[in-house]
């Protein structure tokens, strides 16, 4: 395909028209989105409308007036649409990481297998979560090779962790079939959509999933840091106690009994306080997919990273697809093995190219659906294969390592 070629993908693309529900500096190709979502235009006037009139004129009237006490409810239903699951199994706030801790300690003395099975390559914080809590609850946490996740299940497996979209190679697992088969052996299942949620279709009661959780930073723009999800299904929430039994995730807050209530579903996982200003980022952050139908992030998702692998092989055979050639079989990234990636990667961003690196030797582009254009691929692919055949990226100030890789 030529550049043409990709230009008329983007006449056709039905998504093509959120771009400009983003800022995104003119001349920058950012395929990032996947480590930092853009920042939706909304989210400025959003925000100083909630400092200027709801904290700097309302003051604790914005509680009831300005709906902050609801505002948790409220991202929790767009984030329920775009998960496949009901607003109540969804709890908004904490990062991922404590949710993926309370997640687990909540569920892990009700299941009766003593192992918490995982796969090796997972993200290093549910590695690091996952084998405190196992050692918690008395059980141990294994760690399998991706290729033998399935054949590990058994009687003696409790709960399955899973990352659905690789951080990494964007390997995706065919989730409706690994629930299923968790299930037939007995165990929970648990899944990070760190890198799926606002980039590929994810379906919560159709896969029949127990838990899940996820940031909002990354695939739904939400801003650096912003409140995380915890997803658990209706008739297992309410079946178990929150590890952190916080006022907010009390049945009645306001009514400050001293003994402790839980409320319905997935609010009892709140703890305390929820930060209305960065709650405020991600609802107007998430109001942007409200008229998106995620069967269009879908093939967008595989469309884009289609055209990349396509374009790297021709233009760009010096660095290795790492990731799967599927697309069904891959998430909204891609993911190039080069000797010299983190080079290369200084060089591309020198050139307004903006991707990672993660190590060893991994350059990632993540192509969101809602701001990549098809001619951005071409036009990356063109300037990587600038960068590899001129060996521009041979410099030491492109070796210099940065504290945020
Ligand atoms: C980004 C990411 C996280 C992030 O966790 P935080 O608590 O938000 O820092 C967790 N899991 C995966 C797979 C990720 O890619």
């Amino acid at each position: 395909m030529d550049r043409a070629g990709a230009a008329a993908l983007d006449e056709t693309d039905p998504l093509a028209g959120l771009r400009d529900r983003f800022e995104l500096p003119d001349g920058l190709i950012y395929l990032d989105g996947n480590s930092l979502g853009p920042l939706p235009r909304s989210v400025a006037a959003r925000l100083r409308r909630v400092i200027d009139e709801e904290w700097g004129e309302g003051l604790i009237g914005s509680w009831n007036e300005a709906g902050w006490i609801d505002l948790t409810d409220r991202v929790a239903e767009r984030l329920a649409r775009l998960l496949g699951g009901d607003p109540g199994e969804v709890k908004v706030g904490d990062s991922t990481t404590v949710n993926l801790s309370i997640s687990l300690d909540a569920v892990l003395p009700h299941v009766a297998g003593g192992v918490v099975l995982t796969e090796a390559g997972n993200f290093p914080t549910d590695l690091y979560v996952a084998e405190a809590a196992a050692a918690r609850h008395g059980k141990q946490l294994v760690r399998v090779p991706k290729g033998e996740v399935l054949s590990r299940l058994g009687p003696d497996v409790g709960l399955l962790l899973l990352t659905h979209v690789d951080y990494r190679t964007a390997e995706r697992w065919d989730a409706p079939a690994v629930t299923t088969a968790a299930h037939a052996a007995g165990a929970l299942v648990c899944w990070d959509l760190a890198h799926s949620a606002g980039a590929v279709e994810v379906d919560l009661h159709a896969w029949g999933a127990d838990l899940a959780i996820g940031c909002t930073y990354k695939y739904l723009n939400g801003g650096p840091g912003a409140p995380a999800y915890l997803y658990m299904r209706a008739d297992l929430a309410d079946d178990v106690a929150p590890p952190i039994p916080g006022w907010w995730g009390h049945a009645d807050p306001f009514g400050f009994s001293p003994s402790y209530r839980p409320a319905p579903g997935a609010d009892r996982f709140m703890i305390g306080t929820p930060p209305i200003l960065a709650l405020a980022a991600v609802d107007e952050a998430l109001a942007v997919f409200d008229d998106v139908d995620v069967a269009h992030v879908e093939a967008k998702a595989r469309a884009l990273t289609d055209l990349f692998v396509e374009l790297v092989d021709i233009h760009a055979a010096e660095a290795v697809v790492l990731s799967p050639r599927a697309a069904g079989l891959r998430g909204a990234h891609v993911l190039l093995g080069h000797p010299d990636a983190y080079s290369v990667v200084q060089a591309l961003i020198d050139r307004g190219v903006v991707g990672d690196f993660r190590p060893p030797d991994g350059m990632r582009f993540g192509l969101a659906p809602l701001t990549t254009r098809f001619v951005d691929v071409w036009d990356a692919v063109q300037a990587l294969s600038d960068v590899l055949l001129t060996g521009a990226f041979d410099e030491p100030a492109y070796r210099r390592r940065k504290p945020v890789v």
